[in-house]
Parts: C-alpha cells; structure tokens; sequence
C-alpha cells in the first residue's frame, strides 16, 4: 500500500516534481469548524503558473500521454485509482479539516463518489475509439459528375487544460475535471481554491505515488493571478471552471482573447417542485437534506420549495420539524449532519439575505440566526422562509448556505413559470404519485437535471451534469464529458 507524504503539501507539484513557490508564499488551511489553522500549503503565483503552463505544454507536444491508445492510459490511470483508494480515509480527514465537512458524508460522497468517476472514466478510456467512419457517399462534383466519398472523425485531445475549482467539495471537483481530461490524453494544471489547496495536492502526491507520466497533471495552489494566467495564456488549449457565475463570466471573458475552448459549471437556485398528490412526508425528509447538505454549500441544492398550496402549511410544519431533528456541530463526530460554513463572509451572506427578506415580508419559519453555543468557527442555522415571493433577491440568487424558502402554487403551469422564471438552470426536481405529468413537467423545466421522487443527481458518473442560462457551458460526467476534453477532425479520402 503507497503511503501519503504529508510533506507534500510544502510543495506545488510541476512536471512530476515538487517546488516551492517562486515567491516563497504559503496560506494557512483554516478548519472553518473552530477557525484554528489545518496546516501551511505553498500558494503559488504567475511565474509558478507560467512554469506549469510550460511544461503541461512541453508534456503534450511531444510527450507520451496524448499519443497513447485510449487503454494504455486507462492503465496508468487505473494505478492512480489504487492509490487513491488505499489513501481514502486521509483524502475523507481532508475534506473534514478543510472544509469542514462532517466526518458522516465525507467518505461517501467525497472520497467514494469521486473515485466511482474516475472508475467510469478509465472504462471509458478502455473502449475509447477515436475513429468513427463516415459512410461512404456519391457526391455529385462541379462539373456535374460524381465523386466517391468517404473519411473518418476522429477525435483527438483538446490539448494543454487549464482547470479551476471552488472550496465546497474539492476532491470530488477537482477528480470530476482531471479524471476526464487525463481519460481523453490531455494535460492539465490545476488551480484548487484558496481555501482548499490540500485535496488538490493529494491528488497530485497519489500521481505521483502512481508513476503517473510526469508534466500531465500539474498543481498550483494559488489566487486570482494564478486563474488569470491559466485563462489568458495561448499555451493552454481549453478552460474548465467550476465555481461561482460572476467569476465564471470574468473566466469566460479572460479565455475570449484566446478563444479558448470554455467549459463552466457555475451557481444555481434550483427549485422542488411538490404536486398535490405527493408523499408528503418523504418530500419534507428530502427537503430538509436539500437546505441542511454541505450546509447548503451545494451547487445543485434545490433551495427553492415550489409547494402545492393544499399542501403548503403541513409541508412546512414537517420540513421545519425534520430540520430540527438534524444534528449540528463538531464535523469529525461521526453523529454531525451539519457543519459549519467556509468562512465568516459566508455566515454574514446568509444574514444579510435573510434580514432583506425579512424587511420584505417574508417569515422565519425555522433558523434566522447563528445556532446557539457556537463561540468558535463560521456557523448559521438551517433555515426556510415562508411568505416569499418568487421575484426577492432570496429566492432569485445564489446563497450558498443552509437557507431555503418556501413559495406555493396552484396548478402545474404555475409551478413550471416559477421554476423556471430564475437566471439559474441547474437542478431541480418534481413530485408527485403520478409520473407522466412529473415527466411533463420535468420536460418543460429549463435545467440541465431533474430528478422525480428523488434520484441520485450529481452522483452518478454516467449522468451528464451540468446547467442551462448562468448555470453553465457544457457537461461534466457521463459520455459527453470526454468529448469536451476532446477535438473533433473530419479526415475525408478521395475514394473515386
Ligand atoms: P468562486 O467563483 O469564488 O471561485 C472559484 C475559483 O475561481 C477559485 O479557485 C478562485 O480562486 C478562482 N478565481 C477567482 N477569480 C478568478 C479569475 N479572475 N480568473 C480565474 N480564476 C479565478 O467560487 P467559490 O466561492 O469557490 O465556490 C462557490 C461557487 O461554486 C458557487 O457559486 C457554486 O454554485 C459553484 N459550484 C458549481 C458547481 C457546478 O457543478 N455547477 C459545483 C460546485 C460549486
């Protein structure tokens, strides 16, 4: 079993190596929980970048990696899977530490989840074929007669990736964008965020540990500078960015001078929508999770709860009384649901929303404050508000807390306009006992994923992920997702 040098994170990892930072800098990792320091990582900067950027190119113009067939990849990367496998617990303390994710989730669905994508990614490297025939055709030519035509697509590697990641689950996100990009014969540097360099840097000590070809998977920790570099440089090929869309427009605008192949996976404000005729107490159990999860630190959170009026007071009463059954503390008890926010700015986000929307007429139903006994780290309580209209701020932007609001309707066309009247189109869901009209429904919701009566989300690697409107360019995950680490060339023969 490779052992996990906890050294590493003294380094940022380029062409195989680790270096210090050009400018010898480092950042504390701040365990939001109780706001004391995790550890010291290197923070890079433009020159560190410039270096990685460097090599990534220099690995992919005549290096190995993109020249090999799809299997051989498939078994270096299956190294790099066992490793990662017998780190699981350090990787799962990580997520813990750095984001302060409870100890109950953090295996599960940061440590188990991620590497089932890289699984389904390297079987995919397996089956790759790059060669698709076109079929053979008479074509009729300028002078009237014919010509025989056939060819091929072939797709190739984008090139040299630039991939960028946000605080809220970086292992998972980070594995969500190398996995595929390595898969397709890419090479990749990666900028994690400020808060959480660690998970990143794991990642790059297993390649490492896995003999992974050197220069293919490059990691510099770093801040704006360090993105900037990665977007702007003509030495990189494609951006992929996950993260907030305000950041993720200024991405957009600083790949344009290059035109840079973009892939953004941005905020949403994902709505459940809850007919008259559903389980009732299954829908309160799920709404609760959605506004209690990575405390509210979730892309696809379905934070806005569309209720069939009939409904909509006994939904409240049990969504409240299920929240109030969810344990909120200590992340690295294994009873702790509910952690804590990333930092202060966040849990003064989340205020800030909830007094707007309380000076506009909504109601605390559940939260509205700091939980009581919390004297260290970055905590709010869960939270819904009723009396909300769809067009207030607290139900048209991005929190990313454990904030919810909860808005009736009256017939199915009225939850759909809701639903879908938001700039976001992420996530979102439909209820009820009757499944055709949830499959209408759900047809007519401008999103790039809905479940009915629960499903698995982002959870499941064969399942393209990814938003409508400012949600989002692109799809993560399922069969999609290598091609967008891929070009696509038609080669065409004269055949007579
Ligand atoms: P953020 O947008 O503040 O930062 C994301 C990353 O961008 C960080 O690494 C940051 O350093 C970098 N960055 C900042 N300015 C940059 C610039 N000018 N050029 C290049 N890079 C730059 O996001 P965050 O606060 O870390 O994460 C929360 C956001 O991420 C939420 O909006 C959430 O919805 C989104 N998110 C989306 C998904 C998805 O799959 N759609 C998944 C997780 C999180």
């Amino acid at each position: 079993m490779a052992q996990l040098d906890r050294s590493v994170y003294s380094g940022l990892f380029i062409g195989g190596e680790w270096r210090a930072p050009k400018n010898s800098t480092t950042t504390t990792v701040i365990n939001p929980a109780t706001g004391a320091s995790v550890a010291e990582a290197p923070f890079g900067c433009d020159a560190d970048a410039d270096a990685a950027i460097g090599v990534a190119r220099e690995a992919f113009d005549r290096g190995p990696w993109p020249r090999m067939s799809g299997p051989e990849r498939a078994r270096h990367l299956r190294r790099l899977l066992s490793v990662l496998r017998d780190w699981a617990d350090d990787i799962g303390d990580l997520a813990v530490a750095e984001v302060g994710m409870p100890v109950s989730i953090a295996r599960a669905t940061q440590v188990e989840v991620p590497l089932q994508q890289l699984e389904y990614f390297i079987g995919l490297a397996e089956a790759f074929d790059p060669l698709t025939p076109l079929p053979t055709t008479l074509f009729p030519n300028r002078s009237g007669g014919r010509i025989l035509g056939a060819g091929v697509v072939q797709r190739q590697p984008r090139g040299v990736v630039g991939a960028i990641t946000p605080f809220n689950a970086p292992f998972f996100l980070n594995v969500m964008k190398v996995a595929p990009a390595l898969a397709a014969g890419c090479t990749v540097v990666l900028k994690p965020s400020e808060f959480t360099p660690l998970e990143a840097l794991v990642l790059a000590a297993a390649a490492q540990a896995a003999e992974l070809p050197p220069g293919i998977l490059n990691v510099v920790p770093g801040g704006r500078d360090v993105g900037e570099r990665l977007t702007t440089d003509p030495r990189v090929d494609m951006v992929t960015f996950t993260g907030s869309d305000a950041v993720g427009s200024v991405v957009m605008a600083q790949a344009a001078g290059t035109v840079k192949h973009v892939l953004l996976e941005l905020g949403g404000k994902s709505a459940m929508i809850v007919r008259a005729d559903a389980d009732l107490e299954a829908v309160a159990r799920r709404g609760a999770v959605e506004l209690t999860l990575f405390s509210g630190q979730g892309c696809g959170l379905w934070t806005r709860h569309l209720i069939h009026r009939s409904l909509h007071d006994e939904y409240v009463e049990r969504l409240c009384a299920a929240i109030a059954g969810i344990p909120i503390g200590d992340p690295s008890d294994p009873a702790t649901i509910v952690g804590p926010l990333i930092r202060p700015a966040q849990v003064e986000r989340a205020e800030r929303y909830v007094a707007q929307a309380v000076r506009e007429g909504a109601t605390i139903a559940a939260g509205g404050r700091r939980p009581d006994g919390f004297d260290r780290g970055f905590w709010y309580a869960p939270t819904v508000l009723t009396e909300v209209r769809n067009e207030m701020d607290v139900a048209q932007d991005e929190i990313f807390g454990p904030v919810g609001v909860v808005i009736p309707f009256d017939t199915d066309d009225d939850a759909i306009r809701i639903a879908n009247d938001s700039r976001y189109g992420l996530s979102g869901s439909v209820w009820s006992a009757d499944p055709a009209e949830a499959f209408r429904i759900a047809r007519e919701l401008r999103t790039g994923n809905v479940s009915i009566n629960g499903g698995t989300g982002g959870m499941n690697p064969a399942a393209p992920f990814g938003g409508y409107k400012r949600s989002g360019l692109g799809r993560e995950l399922g069969a999609e997702a290598l091609f967008e680490y891929c070009e696509t060339k038609t080669i065409q023969f004269h055949a007579g």
